[in-house]
């Protein structure tokens, strides 16, 4: 990998990185399959990724016809792969192993390893025979959605797909790593004005939110609207307040600090709530939730913006849920595509149909929502929330610092990239977008 890397970075043209012998075995993040059952018996919270994420070598697998190899210059952290690490909620090799009964090219991804990640930046090394639309050297970052296209449940929504998957969390060689093996439609151009690390870690959240929010397969987010969103500096978060912004939405944005509660004034959002100042509690005990703890919220709501909000942007799960059903407006809805602290969700249903609200389930983004989405990281209308940057090797904690909720916005991994600020090759948009404003989250 070496001699690409240097070719990389002396900026070699597509025909010579194309003419380059590719690696046997490449640098990779990965859990092992013996090890799926090591925490077993311990507390979510316990469970330490730095112990379950390996770095090392992993063999080269072959290329199918409709895919790319892309030398990976950074990644990035998602929770997906706090999940994958802890072995929670299931061990992802299971998923690993369905794909492997699919066909001869799913039978690659059964391997007693499975190298994580669901982002990256990098340059594209080699395409499959049947690729068109890209070439060795193309700049590209990758999106996760992982679609059969010769599925014809495919072809409407294709995130309604009956097989679809997460690239690197239901197929193995992700992001994570000096390599990584893609479908040729998980490839979108890199934003030009943005750092390899920057333009790492956009498309998974960045496009996430925007289906929840923006896309017509969502919430419809218009004009005026006024957005409840759960952390608001966390990884989804942090592009749901730029989209509520840039689609003259009102965002009132919950955190759990004085410091988030002034970045997230940075970034433009006026109404703010330290959820941790605060004290709610939603819920008195395990099994029961308190109706005025949901009041005090919807109070400071209306306090904030005037109305309850048209639309709750849920991820938290257990915790919120109940509080996020109660305080949406009548006919509004409740747009969830996560539960991370827990996902067996309690609500008040009169709450729900009285006021005719609607709770609308959202899974990451088709190609064309990804597309849209990188579309607005590409022309500097949503900025980069990378708040920290880890090597490879030190990818474990870089997990824990997520699973511990000890991060802002989204933490970046240099793979082949040697050191951070490479890659740029648009100064005078980025000079334009504002370095202060692509560089908020890393003070
Ligand atoms: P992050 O950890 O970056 O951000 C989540 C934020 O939520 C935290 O920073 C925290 O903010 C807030 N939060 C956490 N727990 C609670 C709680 N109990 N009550 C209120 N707020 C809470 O994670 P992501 O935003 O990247 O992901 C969030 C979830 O969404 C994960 O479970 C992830 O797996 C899932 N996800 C699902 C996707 C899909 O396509 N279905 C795509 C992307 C993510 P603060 O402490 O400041 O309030």
């Amino acid at each position: 990998m070496e001699e690409i890397r240097n070719a990389i970075l002396a900026g070699a043209s597509g025909e010579e990185l194309g003419a380059l012998p590719l690696p046997e075995s490449y640098r990779a993040a990965f859990v092992l399959r013996e090890e799926a059952t090591m925490f077993e018996g311990q507390a979510s919270e316990e469970k330490d990724p730095r112990k379950s994420l390996h770095v090392g070598e992993v063999a080269l697998p072959e290329l199918a016809p409709d895919e790319a190899y892309v030398a990976v210059m950074a990644g990035a952290i998602n929770f997906n792969t706090v999940w994958t690490s802890i072995f929670e909620p299931l061990p992802t090799f299971g998923f690993l192993d369905r794909l492997g009964k699919e066909s001869r090219w799913g039978a690659r991804h059964a391997l007693p390893y499975h190298v994580v990640g669901s982002d990256a930046s990098g340059v594209v090394l080699r395409v499959g025979s049947a690729v068109r639309n890209w070439k060795p050297g193309d700049r590209v970052v990758i999106h996760c959605n992982y679609v059969d296209d010769q599925d014809p449940t495919a072809h409407d929504d294709s995130m309604l797909a009956a097989n679809q998957k997460i690239w690197g969390f239901e197929t193995n060689f992700g992001g994570l790593a000096d390599l990584t093996l893609v479908k040729a439609n998980q490839l979108m151009p890199k934003p030009a004005h943005l750092t390899w690390e920057e333009a790492a870690i956009n498309a998974l959240c960045n496009s996430t939110a925007y289906r929840m929010l923006v896309s017509p397969n969502g919430a419809r987010m218009t004009q005026g609207d006024r957005v409840l969103v759960w952390g608001a500096t966390g990884g989804l978060g942090s592009y749901a307040v730029q989209h509520v912004l840039n689609g003259g939405g009102i965002p009132i944005g919950v955190v759990s600090s004085p410091e988030k509660a002034e970045l997230l004034r940075d970034l433009g959002v006026e109404a703010v709530i330290d959820r941790r100042a605060k004290g709610y509690r939603f819920w008195k005990d395990e099994h029961t939730q308190d109706e005025s703890e949901w009041r005090r919220l919807g109070k400071d709501i209306r306090a904030l913006v005037g109305e309850d909000p048209d639309i709750v942007f849920e991820h938290p799960g257990r915790q919120t849920m109940g509080a996020s059903v109660f305080v949406c407006k009548r006919g509004g809805t409740v747009v969830t595509c996560a539960a991370t602290s827990g996902y067996m969700i309690e609500y008040d249903n009169r709450h729900l149909w009285m006021r005719l609200k609607t709770i609308k389930g959202s899974h990451f983004a088709n190609y064309r929502e990804a597309w849209d989405a990188n579309r607005l990281i590409c022309e500097g209308k949503v900025l980069p929330p990378l708040s920290a940057v880890y090597p490879l090797e030190q990818v474990g904690e870089a997990a824990y610092q997520v699973h511990h909720n000890l991060h802002e916005g989204k933490i970046g991994v240099l793979c082949l990239a040697p050191e951070e600020g490479l890659g740029v090759e648009d100064p005078e948009l980025r000079a334009k977008v504002g370095e202060d404003r692509i560089t908020l989250f890393r003070r």
